[in-house]
């Protein structure tokens, strides 16, 4: 798997400051970020987070390219309505690439013969289907939910926010998990102000929605509190 951040907002801390501060404020957007400071910043970033005005987050926009992932993970992630898509087409693009393997089968030597096998055939009757002149959009009803895609998401802070809080969740399916966990360290390190306390709901709002209380990170959550 390999989440790239390929662009974002530039300063988008600042735009989303300017916006806060535009709200009450007689000045232009172009005399406020003439006049406005790093520390400036910070602090109005602080009191939207603690108070919740959070359209302005919708002004910063991060795009991400995700590849080396499965359609079952992206099946999932383009339920995030709030964000833009574009993914790699199997009407035209022919499937090559390796399949995509969960751990639990990689370490289970019955069940990766039984994953292999399997994959292989859909594989070779992929190509046979092809190979016989059937369109690569009707051959690609054969291919496994494992098949390997690229997409790129394009998502605003706000919705991101609400994406990590679903996604970061260990109870969250492990490879959109993983995704997340990514994307959240790459916006952390252009944002770090908006995302400094971003992650499942545990940490955001300190409730479990699983009601999960075994959970690793409920416990681990818990125990640095007290
Ligand atoms: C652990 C887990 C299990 C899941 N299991 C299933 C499942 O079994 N079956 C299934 O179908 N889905 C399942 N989902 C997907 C889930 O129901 C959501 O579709 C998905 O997480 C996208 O979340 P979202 O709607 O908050 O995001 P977005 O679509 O990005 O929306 C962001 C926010 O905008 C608002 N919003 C967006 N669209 C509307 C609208 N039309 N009306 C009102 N408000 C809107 C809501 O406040 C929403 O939270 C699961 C998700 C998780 C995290």
């Amino acid at each position: 798997m390999k989440v790239t951040l390929l662009t974002h907002t530039p300063n988008p801390e600042k735009v989303i400051a300017i916006a806060a501060r535009q709200c009450y404020s007689r000045l232009s957007a172009i005399e406020i970020a003439e006049n406005i400071k790093e520390e400036d910043i910070e602090r109005m970033i602080k009191i939207i987070m603690e108070k919740g005005h959070f359209s302005v987050l919708e002004h910063a926009y991060f795009t991400f390219a995700i590849e080396g992932v499965s359609r079952v993970c992206t099946h999932q992630l383009v339920r995030h309505r709030i964000a833009s898509y574009s993914q790699q087409s199997q009407r035209h693009v022919k499937i090559e690439e390796d399949f995509i393997i969960p751990d639990t089968i990689k370490e289970n030597e019955k069940a990766k013969e039984i994953f292999n096998e399997t994959l292989e055939l859909c594989r070779r009757n992929y190509k046979k289907l092809i190979e016989m002149g059937i369109p690569i959009e009707d051959a690609r009803y054969i291919l496994p939910q494992a098949s390997p895609t690229k997409i790129i998401v394009t998502m605003n802070a706000r919705a991101l926010l609400n994406f990590f809080e679903l996604r970061c969740c260990l109870m969250a399916q492990w490879e959109i998990r993983r995704v997340a966990e990514e994307m959240l360290s790459l916006v952390k390190k252009v944002a770090p102000h908006v995302f400094e306390r971003a992650g499942p709901f545990c940490v955001t709002r300190n409730i479990c929605p699983e009601k999960k209380y075994d959970c690793p990170k409920w416990i681990e959550i818990h125990k640095l509190s007290r």
